[in-house]
């Protein structure tokens, strides 16, 4: 399938040894939390095509659906209906979570696959011990297996976000750019702060990725005020609005699978290789 992939990318007209070359020096279990408390901002397009770009560079990668709605479960193929195990009973201890991983229609790409189960977590792990850190512990063992692990957050800063947090090395922040891009921003990191405080000190800003840009004034001005705040946190790598991005999910594959010409392919890509350099 690499190779495969590596053709089709000198085809396309984009060289992706560079990108490759990253891999050589990339830590193994790196753990990623793409959150925002807002809905439809990009995180699970980004959560299924970073772990599918890194797959494709020849790593293993891991993606864990933490959202109820299990968007990320039936982009990468999966039918939610035929689940055995899911994320939930991870969490609550009752199944190991490699037993509740499947693999993909991607080579090297699996998933921690979620049911409507969870929507019950929440309430279920109020009382119980360690409730934040049940995912740390699920993953600790599988964190020599995978080179990269993505957590796709749910809408919301809940427990269940909270445990992806707990979990992760970095946080990747998804911002749709539109006018009120910028709202929220500001919970969101002091949520990211006290999580490092109490329970995680190594947790990390990864950076912040725009999503969905269009060409009018408009999105240009939301980069700039954007930049304005984050600084160097902000990707190089813009996402722009691209409807192959938005096709590719209801085929159950990747972007680069579906279509590699693709902008959207392109670009997340470029973004795999910026996370990856950035350690
Ligand atoms: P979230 O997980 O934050 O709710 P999604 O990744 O599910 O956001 O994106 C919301 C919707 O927008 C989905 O239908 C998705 O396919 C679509 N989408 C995401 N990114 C893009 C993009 N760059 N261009 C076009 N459509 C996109
Ligand atoms: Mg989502």
């Amino acid at each position: 399938m690499c190779a495969l992939i590596v053709e089709q990318y000198f085809a396309a007209g984009v060289c992706i040894s560079p990108f490759l070359q990253d891999y050589i020096d990339a830590p193994m279990g790196q753990v990623i939390a793409i959150a925002n408390q807002k809905g439809g901002v990009g995180k699970t397009t980004t959560a299924i095509n970073l772990g599918a770009c890194m797959a494709a560079a020849g790593r293993r990668a891991l993606l864990i659906d933490m959202d109820p709605q299990g968007n990320a479960t039936s982009g990468v193929g999966i039918d939610r209906n035929s689940i055995e195990h899911s994320v939930y009973e991870a969490l609550m201890g009752e199944v190991p979570l490699d037993e509740v991983i499947l693999s993909t229609s991607v080579d090297r790409l699996d998933i921690a696959p979620s049911t409507r189960d969870l929507v019950g977590a929440e309430l279920e792990l109020v009382d119980a011990d360690e409730r934040e850190f049940r995912l740390r512990a699920a993953l600790e063992p599988l964190r020599g297996v995978y080179g990269h692990i993505f957590i796709d957050c749910p809408p919301s800063l809940n427990l269940l976000t909270v445990n992806a947090l707990t979990a992760a090395d970095g946080v990747l922040v998804t911002l749709q750019c539109e006018y009120y891009a910028l709202e929220g921003l500001s919970e969101l990191l002091q949520t990211v702060s006290r999580v490092q405080e109490v329970l995680n000190p190594k947790l990390e800003l990864q950076g912040v990725l725009l999503t969905m840009f269009q060409h009018t004034n408009l999105s240009s001005q939301v980069i700039e005020d954007v930049r304005e705040h984050l600084g160097e946190k902000v990707y190089q790598t813009i996402i722009p609005r691209n409807i192959t991005l938005a096709e590719a999910p209801s085929f159950g594959q990747p972007v680069i699978f579906y279509d590699l010409r693709s902008a959207g392919a392109k670009a997340y890509l470029a973004l795999a290789r910026e996370v990856v350099s950035r350690g």
